[in-house]
């Protein structure tokens, strides 16, 4: 018997736990025809809020959206330069670029691939208005060094997208900066049905910016006083939301007994380097990153033999040719291109069974070698 692939993410799993809550929900919805934002919406914001601890939770239509609200709501844009690393999901550049600010890359730390705060020192210009942070893998950034690094004129916008749930010194991803920005595309730790996204700040005057600007700058019908985008939290996307967001807890609890399964199986095996938790962390393990050598090779053998691993990313920012503009070289962030051809996903997601994570290291022990 030929044993079934263990996939990166397995969604089935989760929509099983929600699934009768969410048809209710959305029956609701259906019989008002009431679809854009509404009580749904609301109820999930201030679910959120709760759940973080964070004064304000605004829903948008995606996390690349929520990053360039926030940014333009601490009016960010044209002649200025926000920081960025170049290890990152190219959305957090993207959001940059489309407020016409400039994005400059730093590289980040070698241990945590997290944006280093050494690096940010030497960034910082006179157009420079803002660092974002990336909380990437699940793990929050050093968000007050990489602050003092760069001095006290600099906004913080933090990119929460990897990182529902994830806490640094207790504070929840979204609340150690000015604002955050966060993404409910379907594979992230608090996902929707299709596309979601949402501004968290303790800023009340800079939620009720993100209010106008997500809803064609207008708070009342048909008054518009600033140029508005359309970008709301879809009215079924928040039934999802809802649902989910009442697990998220016990799920992030899954992926950590899962990591640390990952990390018992792997001790001692030295042609695999484990993810580590930086200090003051709660890491919520949105992906469970190794580093091996050979990853290609290693990846392509994983695959024939049954496990769908991944790349996180396999081309850093400043490589990639939407950004050639910038005039970024190969060669400019060294700890960022090592860490791309070196890095492997494993599966991870709440409900995986430890059957299956012990045949993903299995897997992972015969591709690598000896
Ligand atoms: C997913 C993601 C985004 C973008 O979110 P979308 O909802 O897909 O627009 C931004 N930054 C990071 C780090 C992400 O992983």
């Amino acid at each position: 018997m030929t044993e079934a692939t263990v996939p990166l993410v397995d969604l089935g799993w989760q929509h099983r736990e929600i699934a009768v809550e969410v048809a209710m929900g959305w029956d609701s919805v259906l019989d008002r025809t009431a679809f854009i934002l509404g009580p749904e919406v609301s109820t999930f914001e201030r679910a959120y809020e709760s759940f973080t601890g964070l004064g304000n939770c605004v829903g948008v239509a995606n996390g690349t959206d929520a990053l360039e609200l926030a940014l333009r709501a601490l009016d960010i844009g044209t002649g200025h330069e926000v920081i960025v690393p170049a290890n990152t999901f190219v959305a957090s550049a993207l959001a940059v670029r489309r407020t016409g600010a400039v994005p400059v890359l730093v590289d980040v730390d070698p241990v945590h691939l997290l944006m280093d705060p050494s690096c940010v020192v030497d960034a910082v210009g006179p157009k420079t208005r803002a660092i974002m942070p990336v909380h990437l893998f699940g793990q929050m950034a050093p968000v007050e060094d990489l602050a003092d690094a760069g001095g006290t004129d600099l906004h913080i916008v933090e990119d929460c997208a990897q990182a529902q749930g994830a806490t640094r010194a207790g504070v929840h991803a979204g609340g150690l900066g000015r604002v955050g920005g966060t993404s409910f595309y379907p594979g992230k730790n608090l996902g929707a049905y299709g596309d979601g996204g949402a501004v968290l700040t303790m800023d009340d005057e800079l939620a009720h910016r993100i209010c106008l600007l997500r809803n064609y700058g207008s708070i009342q019908k048909y008054v518009h006083d600033e140029l508005g985008f359309n970008s709301r939290l879809d009215t079924l996307q928040a039934v999802v939301l809802s649902a989910k967001l009442a697990r998220l807890g016990s799920w992030n609890a899954e992926r950590q007994a899962a990591a640390s399964r990952y990390e018992q199986l792997l001790a001692g095996v030295d042609r695999v380097v484990t993810p580590t938790v930086a200090c003051g962390n709660n890491h919520v393990w949105h992906l469970y990153v190794v580093r091996v050598a050979n990853r290609d090779d290693v990846l392509r053998r994983m695959v024939e033999l049954g496990v769908n691993a991944g790349i996180h990313y396999p081309i850093p920012v400043h490589l990639l040719g939407t950004f050639a503009d910038l005039g970024y070289r190969p060669g400019d962030f060294p700890v960022t291109e090592a860490a791309a051809s070196e890095i492997l996903s494993l599966p991870m997601f709440p409900g995986i069974s430890e059957s299956q994570l012990d045949r993903v290291v299995d897997v992972l022990l015969e591709a690598t070698g000896s």
